[in-house]
């Protein structure tokens, strides 16, 4: 078989593996840090989600932004904004979606996050490998879309539509990951 007819074959596969109708997904789309905070603690997305913002002064955040804003520059780099939703970096040379992260401490969060971001190119006809990068650890890992995955980003849009649309945000146990979040004085404060 054809290199070209096995991609073709695989991008059907692909295709056949989303459940979501359109009119879902228009309904269930997000910004993918939104589906990022779902996996890290889902007050965290509930607060995010209802624009309440506090993330502007935590020092995890202002680092994470340092980390990606220096992190290839010598790489051709293109920012795209897609639908005015979500935020990707394409690595121009490679064609490859690029997620470049401070720590891996959330490695299944940004794992997600990336799956959701390739899931939401493949549903407009593009597709992409992606790598989620740590430069300060010299850590890469490749991500790639695949039935298990689009079945991940299809549920955990529900789950983030289910969280949003509660009346106040859920009460959660204290975690590792309150130590650092910027929500800790209006969660434990
Ligand atoms: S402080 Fe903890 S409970 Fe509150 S939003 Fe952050 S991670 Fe969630």
């Amino acid at each position: 078989m054809m290199e070209d007819e096995r991609e073709e074959d695989l991008w059907d596969l692909l295709r056949q593996a989303m459940r979501l109708s359109e009119d879902d997904f228009e309904r269930l789309k997000r910004g993918g840090l939104q589906l990022n905070y779902l996996r890290v603690c889902p007050r965290k997305l509930w607060l995010f989600a209802h624009q309440v913002r506090m993330e502007a002064d935590a020092e995890a955040v202002a680092l994470g932004r340092l980390t990606h804003e220096r992190a290839y520059r010598d790489r051709p780099r293109r920012s795209l904004i897609l639908e005015n939703l979500i935020a990707i970096d394409v690595l121009e040379d490679e064609g490859t979606l690029l997620e470049v992260k401070h720590a891996p401490t959330f490695v299944e969060a940004a794992r997600l996050q990336l799956r959701y971001y390739l899931y939401f190119l493949a549903r407009r006809g593009v597709k992409r490998r992606g790598e989620l990068r740590f430069p300060r650890q010299r850590r890469r890992e490749v991500v790639e879309l695949d039935a298990a995955a689009i079945a991940e980003v299809e549920a955990a849009l529900a789950e983030a539509a289910r969280i949003t649309a509660l009346p106040t945000p859920p009460a959660v146990p204290w975690t590792p990951a309150c130590r650092r979040c910027a929500y800790a004085p209006l969660c434990w404060g």
